[in-house]
């Protein structure tokens, strides 16, 4: 890891710039970090003299100072690059979503997570709030990835709701977006769920014979500027992992800039709509190309 401290150094700069996000980042959040504190530093020399000078500490590069969590970068700060935004369903867990973390660590940039509510306890969630430091978003992929369409109203509150209030009381962040388990949507389904639906393109990365090359071409070579990528990060997907450690730096060679979901539509100038029946894998007005 010490080799990547110059990349960190470089993702916290431009950091430095991003804003904080307001309403969703609640006070006394477990990934939140404060400011180191001012104090007053008296010397015993300057002591004795009775001359009191006050100086900041100097800041050390700590992995606290380094990166800002819940920064997101502005619309300014991406206009004119080219975006794409991984995106992990089916975790978290603590195998395969930290391989795809050290990844993300590595390089500096940031992924979103569409994680199943049930799969959430005190161990694996250590995966979430560890992807949550790095500017990575949690979002909601269900709690039981039922088929949402087959279930009543109530059931699919009861979903949304169980989903939310874990991934909040671990990382202090509500979801911001819902991937429906096997993209199965309805009319009613939309009209139930208050948050903008995410598909997104894939090489069907579940299914195992789909080799590491495979995954690895499509990731470099099939991905526009603005796309939703649609991976899987489930505990036994050691392929995607490999895939992303590949396919990352051959992406950043390319010119791209990895972004959450919500980076990717403030970058083109889309507000994603909870209340239309769009289920985007593009940031476009549609949701397609
Ligand atoms: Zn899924």
């Amino acid at each position: 890891m010490k080799k990547t401290i110059i990349q960190r150094i470089k993702a916290a700069a431009v950091l430095a710039t991003a804003v904080f996000v307001g309403a969703g980042c609640s006070a006394g959040s477990p990934a939140q970090t404060s400011e180191p504190p001012v104090t007053a530093a008296i010397s015993a020399d300057t002591a004795d003299s009775g001359t009191i000078t006050e100086t900041a500490p100097e800041e050390p590069v700590t992995e606290e100072t380094e990166r800002k969590p819940n920064t997101v970068r502005t619309a300014e700060e991406l206009a004119g690059k080219k975006v794409i935004a991984f995106t992990f369903d089916d975790g978290p867990n603590t195998g395969v979503t930290n391989e795809i973390l050290d990844v993300a660590e590595q390089y500096g940039i940031k992924f979103s997570f569409f994680v199943i509510g049930q799969n959430i306890n005190d161990e694996t969630a250590s995966a979430m709030q560890r992807a949550h430091s790095l500017g990575c978003e949690i979002n909601s992929h269900s709690f039981t990835h039922s088929d949402m369409t087959k279930l009543s109203a109530d059931e699919i509150k009861d979903e949304m709701d169980r989903t939310a209030e874990l991934i909040y009381s671990y990382v202090g962040e509500y979801p911001k977006f819902f991937r429906p388990p096997y993209i199965s949507v309805s009319p009613e389904l939309y009209a139930a769920i208050d948050l903008p639906f995410i598909s997104g393109i894939g090489c069907n990365d579940w299914e195992d014979k789909v080799s590491v090359e495979k995954r690895v071409r499509f990731l470099t070579e099939k991905c526009p500027d603005g796309v939703i990528v649609l991976l899987h990060d489930q505990a036994t997907n050691e392929k995607t992992a490999e895939a992303v450690r590949q396919a990352v730096p051959m992406l950043l060679e390319q010119g791209f800039e990895f972004v959450t979901c919500s980076e990717l539509f403030a970058a083109k100038g889309i507000t994603p709509s909870p209340d239309s029946e769009i289920i985007y894998s593009y940031a476009t007005e549609s949701g397609w190309k």
